[in-house]
């Protein structure tokens, strides 16, 4: 589910500016997670909300960044990758690294995934508090 839009961020895609989609929901809960607030948000619909307006603005802003939340736990996710990848957006995605199973169903779909490793791997859970 989407939960906020940034509408044209500098800093959420290398190179290019973009808009930047967030999910809400994470199977990690670290401690400094600044998206927890998300889940308060009202849903956001793509076909009706955000659509419509990135089509607008597509000769402008062609990138889109998925983040979240972690984007791959998000129920819609492949929707969302299919509906951009079908209008011709370039398409990126910010992931905790965790659903590699998900990641490779839209891969050829993306042209960039940011990737947040968290801690060295003995220790990871001190930061990601995952108990999945
Ligand atoms: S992985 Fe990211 S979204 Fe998930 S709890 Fe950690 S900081 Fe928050």
């Amino acid at each position: 589910m989407i939960k906020a839009v940034i509408w044209s961020s500098m800093v959420d895609y290398p190179h290019n500016i973009c808009t930047t989609l967030f999910t809400c929901g994470c199977n990690f809960n670290c401690e400094y997670c600044y998206n927890k607030n998300l889940l308060k948000e009202k849903t956001l619909k793509l076909e009706e909300d955000i659509l419509p307006k990135l089509l607008e603005r597509k000769n402008f802003i062609n990138h889109i960044i998925i983040s979240g939340g972690e984007c791959t736990v998000s129920n819609d996710f492949l929707e969302i990758i299919n509906r951009l990848y079908e209008n011709n957006f370039k398409i990126g995605i910010q992931t905790n690294g965790y659903r590699p199973d998900i990641i490779e169903k839209v891969i050829k779909k993306l042209d960039y995934i940011g990737m947040d490793i968290k801690n060295d791997f003995e220790n990871y859970d001190k930061i990601s508090r995952c108990t999945c």
